[in-house]
């Protein structure tokens, strides 16, 4: 599908222009101006066009009029290096040289809310959900759903077998463009062969953290600025994976909230309103099982083992096994098989 872009460019020509722009007000009539490479009757514009189409795909651009750039080309084809503000989400964007926001070294999203930045690690904030004050009003404005085409979820958040799922996964194809849920900027582009795959981790100014696992490719460099839908990697099947799909995860101060109680993934919209309230009784009901499960301890059924023997091991009873368990005092123990005691 071909949409004709209408793109509106902010006003602020001397700050993104590549060298200082002489003060010179920019044309008022609308009026096509021809740009080539041998165009040399006005430098100024001929120079922001430069920076403004760099690393641009030849045959996207269609015009510059004015300040404004008339864009042909659908929103996957838009060059990366412009910010993308999706303005009713189908017609109009907002484009932005992303050399504006080129240097982050101050600043960071939720600077008020995080303790750090660092691009290593995913929860390095050390804040439990214990710690966390009752309810925080989140932002949830401008979401845009990962994944162009709505698929299914294959697994979701919580507990599997003997670990906790801490997001939920979504079918995609290897090659899918997976896109930022809000504006942010990149924490982490990382590799965790054993767990996440490739994987990108987004700080967002509303506070939250997402995080894109099993990526075929990200497309992104850490301490880059991104702007919700914008395209920051591909759908794949790396790490542990079976099958091509997008992990997503959902977190606040490095705590992880079930993504299905703010996004509904039947329909790709929001599930909770915008003005979203975290609360720890309520978005963070998992943690006590969270808890539970890191204390939890097992046993590895060997040849004569018996439940009344295993719980006299353990200093607990027969009944407390069959509950942690769900089995039945009457049970046949598998040799190999694990059991909870604690
Ligand atoms: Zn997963």
């Amino acid at each position: 599908m071909l949409l004709l872009l209408w793109v509106a460019l902010l006003p602020m020509a001397g700050v993104w222009a590549r060298k200082p722009k002489h003060v010179k007000e920019p044309p008022v009539v609308e009026q096509e101006v021809a740009v080539e490479e041998t165009d040399t009757t006005d430098l100024d514009i001929h120079d922001d066009f430069e920076a403004m189409t760099e690393g641009m795909p030849v045959g996207v651009l269609s015009r510059l009029v004015g300040d404004t750039l008339f864009v042909n080309c659908t929103q996957d084809e838009l060059p990366r290096f412009l910010i993308v503000m999706t303005d009713d989400g189908e017609s109009q964007y907002r484009l932005m040289p992303a050399m504006l926001w080129g240097d982050t070294s101050s600043t960071h999203p939720a600077d008020s809310i995080y303790p750090l930045w660092m691009n290593t690690r995913v929860n390095p904030y050390q804040t439990p959900v214990d710690s966390l004050k009752d309810s925080i009003p989140v932002s949830l404005k401008g979401f845009v759903y990962p994944l162009k085409n709505l698929t299914y979820v294959t697994s979701g958040f919580g507990f599997r077998k003997y670990r906790f799922h801490y997001g939920i996964d979504v079918k995609v194809q290897v090659g899918d463009s997976i896109r930022a849920s809000w504006d942010g900027q990149v924490r982490i582009v990382g590799w965790d062969p054993r767990g996440y795959g490739y994987y990108v981790l987004i700080r967002h100014d509303n506070g939250l953290e997402t995080i894109y696992g099993h990526l075929s490719r990200p497309l992104l460099e850490e301490n880059e600025r991104i702007y919700a839908g914008e395209v920051l990697g591909l759908g794949g099947n790396t790490g542990r994976s079976t099958g091509s799909h997008l992990h997503y995860e959902i977190r606040y101060l490095g705590n992880a909230i079930d993504p299905a109680t703010i996004v509904d993934f039947e329909h790709g919209t929001l599930r909770a309103p915008e003005d979203y309230l975290i609360t720890k009784k309520g978005t963070f009901k998992h943690n006590e099982e969270i808890k539970q499960l890191k204390q939890a301890q097992y046993h590895k059924v060997r040849q004569g083992d018996t439940l009344s023997g295993i719980a006299r091991r353990y200093h607990t009873s027969v009944r407390t096994l069959c509950k942690l368990n769900n089995i039945k005092e009457t049970s046949i123990l598998r040799l190999g098989q694990r059991i909870r005691v604690r």
